[in-house]
């Protein structure tokens, strides 16, 4: 069934990612993020023989669960975290997942870092940031100044290699525009500051907005209802 989805789906996103970078100007390569939270492994399954080699979970109890079913001898695709991470997971996200976009707070950095450093590695990460300004986002306040980015991208068991950001659930074009154009202008000026960033990436765009968010400078959308369908767990 996910296999017959994605035949349909997947070309039409990447037309319209295509689409979108032209529009943009741009010509590097967008990476699409397949969120499979809520759906089966066989979801993940049918992503990897896609071709898609980047999973989105938003949970560490729901990868977890979903890695020990994973055939092992499947081809590993990269876990990235994708949803808020609680303090007290904070040591087995660190062994199920390779990548967290979701580094929320000054707090979260410092113990992933320090974690991450007593495991011996550096765990590739994006600082998420609030540019809507809405309460209900979780992220650090772009409102408040570079200050707290730049102490997580600095510490030592953390690469830093971009910003992650959610737009507000809307169809409204100017607002969209405007977060992401944001997030966008947020890692231009943290880069001019000299902060350390082991990458540019800009992580943003869902299945409702992403065309917006690669017109304004999104590497990384993470699609899940419009790759796989509505989530039936
Ligand atoms: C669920 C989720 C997505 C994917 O959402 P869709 O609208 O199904 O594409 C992307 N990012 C985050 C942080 C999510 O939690």
């Amino acid at each position: 069934m996910y296999e017959e989805r994605l035949r349909e789906s997947l070309p039409r996103v990447e037309e319209r990612i295509a689409g979108a970078l032209a529009r943009s100007g741009r010509a590097a390569a967008v990476r699409i993020v397949a969120v499979t939270k809520g759906h089966p492994v066989a979801a993940i399954e049918a992503a990897v023989r896609a071709g898609l080699r980047a999973i989105g979970e938003n949970r560490v109890q729901e990868l977890e669960a979903k890695r020990a079913e994973y055939p092992p001898d499947e081809l590993q695709p990269e876990w990235h975290l994708i949803g808020h991470l609680q303090r007290n997971k904070v040591r087995k996200a660190l062994r199920l997942f390779d990548r967290i976009h979701s580094v929320d707070s000054l707090r979260l950095a410092r113990e992933l870092s320090a974690a991450a450093q007593q495991a011996g590695v550096r765990v590739r990460a994006l600082v998420q940031v609030n540019v809507s300004g809405e309460a209900s986002k979780g992220g650090f306040d772009a409102a408040r100044g570079t200050g707290d980015i730049a102490e997580a991208v600095a510490l030592p068991g953390l690469a830093v290699d971009g910003l992650m950001t959610m737009a507000p659930f809307t169809q409204d074009e100017a607002v969209l525009r405007a977060t992401f154009g944001g997030a966008r202008a947020l890692l231009e000026r943290c880069v001019a500051d000299g902060m350390p960033f082991a990458g540019r990436e800009l992580s943003m765009g869902m299945s409702g907005d992403y065309e917006i968010a690669v017109e304004e400078g999104s590497t990384m959308v993470r699609l899940g209802t419009v790759l796989f369908g509505e989530r039936v767990q």
